[in-house]
């Protein structure tokens, strides 16, 4: 039995190639020097893989800022607009990436979207009526000698047809299909291409054929594939799925002339059922996605061993395989210095990942498997109970009733009340939270944690902080303010910090998009609130304003969805204790003075299921109710805003309702307004705040820009129950952009205000 892997991260251990790109995004190091950093990942990366023991070695996986970008550029879908710019290839990816305002032109980026059921967001690519779709690029064939170089003949990975037509968005008449052709003859030259090179084996990544398919896509995929396979002459091609099964084109797939399938068996619910049914074609291999290749909980050979056992009723031909790249759990547990090894034994980062593989191989490629050393020292491992059980908080989740999940009186009644007490303006004005952190707030928060400033000091620096913000927010003339969340690294450790049961990282940094990454924490044992989260920051920032201080929490769901999750207990349970957690932080700054509080939900779309026949019972049935958990216990005159980071929930708006918040602010700004129009449809109760300006860009709108942006949206939503707000927190932006941006907001809402009363 061999091994594979279906992609590695490409940040580099320590962040390297984030850094690298940052700096030259502020024009401090040249492309050369970027494009070396890179190299050295890379070639990191080939040298430990090829170590490891590992049989089919991926290249192409590497990416400046993300895959299905560069498989735009390399099927030549760069829309005018970057072309015109006239900048370097370099320069026109990374204007495509992150918009591009200065002496060559102001464009603005790719829209951005959740990849799948990940936190990790790929650029969406955009094919209009004039896109001629062929092969421009050499990046796959680029990587592909760098590593041969080294000594390695690496399996080429890129993104396959199908799910590259399915991902783009058509902005004209033309639709995915119109452009099949020109797509197949774009990946059969470069399958030659490659077989030229001498490859062996390309792999083509299709994770979406486990979405719903219907038969139009079925017949479209089949067809992709029929038209590039005939012509592969030599190469081997994989067509690598992840992220669930195939159960809608399982015959498809298994009928076309591919060498290798691979299947996910962790997320797959019905992976196994498929081959059950379906039985395995003889000549083919079965790359079988046993490692889980989201989750940092070591594999338990036992189970992986069962699953390999029933796949050998149906195939002899397996190589095991992780269940989906790599690129979503973070590089290695060596930077872990500080994690003592009782943590560190239940844990398997990419690196280490590549060891469980090879000590698979070696478990499966011996007479006896359970006799290994190896698989012996894995059950030993999870024979012994991990601790972190808190029966109180069992206790408390087994005794929640219906009526705990109900807010009273209702938002009608409730809506009133509130109109009363803040008396808001028109439009009124605020942000979704954070203020950029600028490399003070970092400098000063990394010395806080290495000792070198007391907790005195630091905390005398946040309140200076706050107090900036506060100052600045009024002089911008804004309506409800914020603190600025200054004391946060991020949204989600931050709260994982002041709570028991989580356990934290020190270098477990995953890519989010582009050069920004996160680091989640771990959902180790029962969850409850430790401290006080927010409450002193609030309540201080409140004591600094007439103004309305807006509270700042995050969601259960965002914080289990950007957490790796326990896999020993159900996620519906782990939620639960997670929103009694923040429910009583919500009703500590209620009872310290704090009347409007935002929880914010931003990934609570990301997990939901990919098929729609799975919403609700293996989702929106616990995460909604979540929510609602956090919010039930507040006071009628307590105002609770949520935020959510996208704008795609036509499909799930009632549930959104349903979570019966008083506001809801979300991205708009990127996509067109089309989710208003759904909005209107469905009688959304909720006000709203779509977001009128991009932050993911350093681009600034213009006050007419956002006019223009305002108008739209008063066609299609009730004005008092308008909010306006950028479309995300400001923490990644510089104070060069975020002053004006605001300014033009609150001036563009002040003109529409004049209009409108
Ligand atoms: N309150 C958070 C912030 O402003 C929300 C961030 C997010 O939605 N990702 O940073
Ligand atoms: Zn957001």
């Amino acid at each position: 039995m061999k091994t594979s892997i279906i992609g590695y991260p490409r940040i580099g251990g320590l962040r390297e190639l984030k850094f690298a790109s940052e700096k030259y995004f502020r024009g401090e190091i040249t492309s050369e020097v970027l494009e070396q950093t890179a190299k050295e990942i890379r070639l990191y990366n080939l040298n430990l893989q090829k170590n490891s023991g590992l049989d089919y070695i991926p290249s192409n996986d590497f990416s400046f800022y993300d895959g299905i970008l560069d498989t735009a550029v390399l099927l030549n879908a760069v829309p005018e607009r970057y072309r015109q710019l006239g900048l370097s290839e370099l320069d026109t990816y990374f204007a495509m990436a992150r918009g591009y305002q200065g002496d060559k032109g102001d464009v603005k980026a790719f829209a951005m979207k959740k990849w799948y059921n990940t936190n990790y967001h790929y650029m969406v690519p955009e094919i209009d009526d004039t896109t001629e779709i062929r092969l421009v690029g050499a990046k796959p064939l680029d990587l592909f000698n760098e590593a041969l170089d080294s000594g390695v003949k690496t399996k080429p990975v890129i993104i396959g047809a199908y799910t590259f037509l399915k991902l783009a968005r058509y902005t004209g008449i033309k639709k995915a299909s119109d452009f099949a052709d020109a797509a197949a003859a774009a990946y059969s030259e470069l399958l030659g291409k490659l077989g030229e090179l001498g490859a062996e084996w390309v792999q083509f990544d299709e994770p979406s054929l486990v979405k719903d398919m219907t038969d139009e896509d079925v017949k479209l995929f089949a067809e992709l594939y029929e038209k590039i396979l005939s012509h592969k002459s030599g190469v081997k091609v994989l067509i690598q799925t992840y992220f669930g099964d195939v159960r809608d084109c399982y015959t498809e797939l298994c009928g076309l002339d591919a060498d290798g399938i691979g299947l996910d068996f962790t997320e797959g619910k019905k992976s196994l059922e498929l081959l059950k049914k379906n039985g395995f074609p003889a000549e083919k291999l079965l790359f079988a996605g046993v490692v889980n290749g989201k989750n940092i909980w070591r594999n338990n050979y036992s189970d992986t061993a069962f699953i390999i056992d029933e796949l050998k009723k149906y195939t002899d031909n397996i190589v095991l395989s992780t269940s989906c790249s790599l690129l979503h759990v973070p590089c290695t547990l060596k930077n872990e210095s500080k994690m003592s090894d009782s943590f560190k034994k239940y844990f398997a980062y990419a690196e280490e990942k590549l060891g469980e593989l090879s000590e698979l191989k070696v478990i499966f490629n011996s007479e006896n498997p359970v006799e290994t050393e190896e698989y012996k020292l894995n059950a030993e491992l999870h024979k012994v109970p991990r601790g972190g059980e808190n029966l109180s908080v069992q206790e408390k989740v087994s005794q929640l009733k219906e009526s705990d999940f109900v807010r009273l009186p209702v938002f009608e009644d409730r809506e009133k009340i509130q109109k009363n007490r803040f008396n808001l303006p028109l439009f009124p004005t605020t942000t979704i939270g954070s203020f950029p952190q600028t490399a003070d707030v970092r400098a000063k928060r990394s010395a806080f944690r290495k000792g070198e400033i007391s907790e005195v000091d630091y905390n005398e620096f946040i309140e200076e902080k706050i107090a900036d913000c506060v100052k600045l927010q009024e002089e911008i003339g804004l309506d409800v303010l914020v603190h600025g969340e200054f004391e946060r690294n991020d949204m989600v450790e931050y709260f994982g910090e002041c709570l028991d049961g989580y356990i934290f990282t020190e270098k477990a940094w995953v890519q989010s998009y582009g050069t920004r990454c996160v680091k989640p924490p771990v959902v180790w044992g029962d969850i409850s609130r430790a401290k006080p989260m927010t409450v002193k920051w609030s309540k201080y920032a409140q004591s600094l304003t007439e103004k309305p201080m807006k509270g700042m929490l995050t969601g259960p769901v965002t914080i289990l969805n950007w957490s790796f999750p326990r896999e020993d207990i159900s996620l519906k349970e782990s939620a639960y204790q997670i929103a009694l957690a923040i429910r009583e932080e919500v009703l500590d700054l209620e009872a310290n003075g704090i009347g409007i509080i935002q929880v914010d939900e931003a990934a609570l779309r990301e997990k939901l299921p990919l098929r729609k026949s799975d919403w609700n019972e293996d989702y929106l049935d616990w995460a909604i109710p979540a929510f609602r958990l956090v919010h039930s216990g507040v006071k009628s005159e307590t105002q609770i805003h949520t935020h959510m980071c996208y704008s795609e929930f036509a499909d799930i708006i009632r549930d959104i309702d349903n979570m019966d918040a008083d506001v809801i602010t979300f991205e708009a700004s990127r996509s067109d307004l089309t989710i208003l129009d759904v909005l209107k449809e469905n009688n959304f109760r909720t006000e709203v705040g779509p977001g009128v300006y991009d932050i993911h860009s350093p681009r600034i709108p213009s006050k007419e820009e956002i006019r223009s942006a305002l108008n739209k949206m008063l066609g299609r939503i009730p004005a008092e129950k308008l909010w306006v707000n950028p479309d995300c927190g400001l923490k990644t932006r510089g104070n060069e952009e975020t002053v004006p941006s605001l300014r033009n907001l609150v001036n563009a809402a002040a003109e529409a205000r004049n209009e409108n009363s």
